[in-house]
């Protein structure tokens, strides 16, 4: 694709059981500042079977325009159906920039399309900046978390990046909102179409919501001590409407699923209130937790580096704070 010729910025509108996932909407807010400082549109790709009620809440989040793809092959993701129709839209529109969540599945799509298309690809950002050329500077941690690396894609495009959830935030709804909707017939034969869905397994966090979607966290480390004592954990989170997380060393410890870790090698989240218990506060787990909106730090050691980032921070025994803090907010509660 010819560079001059491509404008405005994509965002991949990622769906789950109909419902869109939060990281498309931090990216549909993050995209659309991006393409307006270069005078471009940010439009949400959405690719599904009976979207519009997707379309309408990703207009209503800021989406200046949707470009829609609908037909039953796409009812739920698989690599080659939405690989064959994103690829597709692109050399029909030819975008600049597309953004894609930081997800399983859009850690699948990305570097398909990428490839399909033999252009660059930034996995995992943090960071997004843009030129008043239309270059897309993409910054990632790189050397173990050490040093942030800032790519581009000078030669190619679309540029590509996927983008890790909670990094960024979404918008407020407008209900109100209006935006243009092209409608794109695209067909993906059954042939091509080389796994199919059996089954959907749900997998949430311990205390029965998923940390990347929850508002609330309470993250416990190595000051938890054992597995059980994540109990004391889950009856606040419980106690909040929240989820529990971890920091690495209590998943290695087997305390906890690598599902529920935070941090560089584990999920970004980025939650109204997260309450750090027995967490140091290691460079590795606060990439995976900056961005949360306040912070809560419960440590015994008040040299604890946790508490250089922390809005509040309880210098003393997780043991006898967090109880009393379940206990206070039920009462509370009632
Ligand atoms: P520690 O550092 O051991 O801290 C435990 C804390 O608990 C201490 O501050 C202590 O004062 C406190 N404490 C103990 N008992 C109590 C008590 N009773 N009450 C209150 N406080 C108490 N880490 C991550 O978390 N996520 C990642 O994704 C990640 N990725 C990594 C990637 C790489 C390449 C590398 C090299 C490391 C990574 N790490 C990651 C590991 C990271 O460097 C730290 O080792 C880890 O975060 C430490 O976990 P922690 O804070 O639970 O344990």
């Amino acid at each position: 694709m010819n560079i001059n010729d491509c404008r405005n910025i994509w965002v991949f509108v990622e769906t789950e059981h109909g419902q869109v996932k939060n990281v498309a909407l931090e990216l549909i807010n993050e995209g659309k500042k991006l393409a307006h400082t270069v005078g471009e549109e940010l439009i949400a790709i959405v690719i599904g079977h009976k979207m519009e009620n997707v379309v309408q809440t990703v207009i209503s989040y800021g989406a200046d325009q949707v470009i829609l793809v609908d037909g039953a092959e796409y009812q739920d993701y698989t690599t080659d159906a939405y690989t064959n129709a994103f690829t597709k839209l692109i050399k029909i529109h030819q975008p600049s920039a597309v953004l894609v969540g930081a997800t399983i599945n859009g850690r699948d799509l990305a570097p398909r399309i990428a490839c399909r298309m033999g252009t660059g690809l930034t996995a995992d950002c943090t960071g997004l900046e843009i030129s008043p050329e239309g270059e897309v500077t993409w910054t990632r941690p790189a050397m173990g978390g050490n040093l942030m690396a800032n790519i581009i894609c000078p030669n190619t495009r679309p540029q590509m990046g996927t983008v890790r959830p909670g990094v960024f935030k979404r918008g407020t709804s407008d209900k109100d909102r209006t935006a243009n909707i092209i409608r794109e017939e695209i067909s993906t034969p059954e042939k091509e179409i080389r796994t199919k869905l059996r089954d959907f397994i749900h997998v949430a966090g311990i205390a029965g919501v998923k940390i990347e979607e929850a508002d609330i966290i309470v993250s416990g480390g190595l000051g938890i001590g054992k597995a059980e004592n994540f109990m004391l954990l889950q009856e606040l989170a419980s106690a909040l409407g929240g989820a529990v997380a971890a920091s690495r060393a209590a998943v290695d410890e087997g305390w906890i699923s690598p599902l529920q870790q935070v941090g560089q090698t584990g999920k970004t989240v980025g939650p109204k209130l997260y309450i750090a218990c027995g967490i140091s506060g290691a460079i590795q787990h606060v990439a995976g937790m900056s961005s949360s909106d306040f912070v809560v730090a419960i440590n015994k050691d008040p040299e604890a580096r946790i508490f250089d980032i922390a809005d509040f921070g309880i210098v003393g025994d997780l043991f006898e704070i967090v109880p009393l803090l379940t206990d206070e907010i039920r009462k509370r509660k009632k």
